[in-house]
Formats: C-alpha cells, structure tokens, sequence
C-alpha cells in the first residue's frame, strides 16, 4: 500500500504547489497541463485505493465496526455531500426513509461507501435534469435500500456482467465519462460479507434501479488492519 501511495501522493503535492504557484506563475498553456497531470493524478489515486480495497476484502484483512446506526440519516448526510455533483447536473433527488426504522449495527464507513457507490453512479449515468430517488425500508428481516434513476440504462446483453471487476457498459464508455468499474464490484462484496443482497432491475435508455439488503441484525464485527 505504502509503495503504491507515496509516490502518487508526492504528485500530488508538488502538482498542488505548481498550480498554487509556489514556483512562480505558470502561463495558460502551463496550466492547462499541469491540470492535466493532476487530473491524471487523481484517477490514478483512486485506482489504486480501489484496488488496495479489493485485496483488502479479498484476503479478509478488512476490519469491520458495527454500531448502531441509523441508516436513513446517513443517507441524507451522504446526500449532501453529494449536494454539488447534482446541483452540477441540475437534478432532483428525493430521499424517501421509512418511519420507524430501528437502530441497526453496521460499520458507518463500510455502508457509505455503498451508498455513495450507488447514488454517484445514479448521478453520473443520468442526464442533466434527471430524477433520482432514494428509499430506506425494512422487512420483517431485512433493512432495505433502493436507488432509482431515469438515465442512460444498462444495456440487456451486458447486465450479467455488470458486477464483474473492471465492467463498463458499453453506452457509458462512448460518453467517455470517467470510472474505474471496480465501484460495484466493492459495493457487492460489502454487501454479501454483511450477509446482504444486491440486484438490480434496468432498462436501456430509461434508467435503472439498484437493490440491496442488510439484515437487520447487522454488519459481524471483524478484526482487521485497515477500515
Ligand atoms: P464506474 O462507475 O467507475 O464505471 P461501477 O463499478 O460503479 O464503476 O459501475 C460499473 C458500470 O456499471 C458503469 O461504468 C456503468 O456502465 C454501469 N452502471 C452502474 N450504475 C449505473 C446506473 N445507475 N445507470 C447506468 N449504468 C450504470
């Protein structure tokens, strides 16, 4: 892990400095650039952390911390740092949560990224002006999650496909939107190592639902090295 970052932390850094100017001020060309690199940079970053998150989960090193927590208010608060990128896009979100949800022991950073995944991905293969949808349910068993958009799809032929490490649908690569296609193959990992379910239901040009399931017992406290 170590050797992976600090090098792509140092780029970072000295890309920082360079567009802050510390070594004087760079012409348009310049800039343009070295925004570039940084740009490049970034992907890089979240590539790796990406694939650091996967050998994690993969090799079982992943420490898991449940405690009680209240999932509907962690969506809106994961809403609105999201605030911006749908602001950006010019598109409504409405957050539905069951009334009565119990306090559920799930580890806070674990299920965030799986909402995070799941809504950025509802932001990004949606069209400005697009509707996204949020609910948080329960079962008899199950606290259930759902997340709807009316976007780009996922084409039929390729919907076997779609939590295989690396998938991008084929409609999403010719926007040339950017992405890893590693975000769904973690969030389906969390989700099956907490004992859950996550499907999905999804038209070609329309949009596309996302599913997922925790039980209500909650997320099995894990011993590991990193969170
Ligand atoms: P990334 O977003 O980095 O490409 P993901 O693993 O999160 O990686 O998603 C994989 C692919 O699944 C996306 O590139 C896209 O083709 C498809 N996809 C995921 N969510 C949606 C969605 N809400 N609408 C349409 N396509 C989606």
């Amino acid at each position: 892990s170590h050797q992976l970052r600090t090098p792509l932390s140092a780029m970072k850094w000295f890309g920082e400095m360079l567009l802050h100017g510390d070594a004087g001020a760079l012409t348009t060309d310049q800039k343009e650039m070295v925004d570039n690199i940084y740009t490049s940079n970034e992907r890089m970053i979240e590539l790796v952390n990406s694939l650091l998150n996967i050998s994690r989960i993969e090799s079982g090193r992943l420490l898991v911390d449940p405690k009680p927590t209240d999932a509907g208010a962690l969506v809106q608060d994961v809403v609105k740092t999201l605030k911006q990128k749908f602001d950006e896009k010019n598109q409504t979100v409405v957050v539905s949560v069951h009334e009565h949800l119990p306090l559920v022991p799930l580890d806070p950073k674990l299920i965030r990224e799986v909402y995070a995944n799941l809504i950025t991905n509802a932001i990004k293969y949606t069209p400005k002006g697009g509707d996204i949808q949020i609910f948080v349910s329960k079962n008899d068993t199950d606290l259930v999650s759902q997340v709807t958009d009316n976007g780009y799809g996922i084409p039929k032929e390729e919907q076997g496909r779609v939590f295989q490490k690396f998938f991008r649908g084929q409609n999403i690569v010719k926007m040339e939107t950017e992405g890893t296609g590693l975000g769904l193959y973690l969030t389906k990992s969390v989700v099956e190592s907490s004992g859950g379910k996550i499907w999905f239901t999804s038209d070609d040009g329309k949009g596309t639902t996302f599913f997922f399931t925790i039980p209500l017992s909650g997320m099995t406290a894990k011993k590991g090295e990193v969170g």
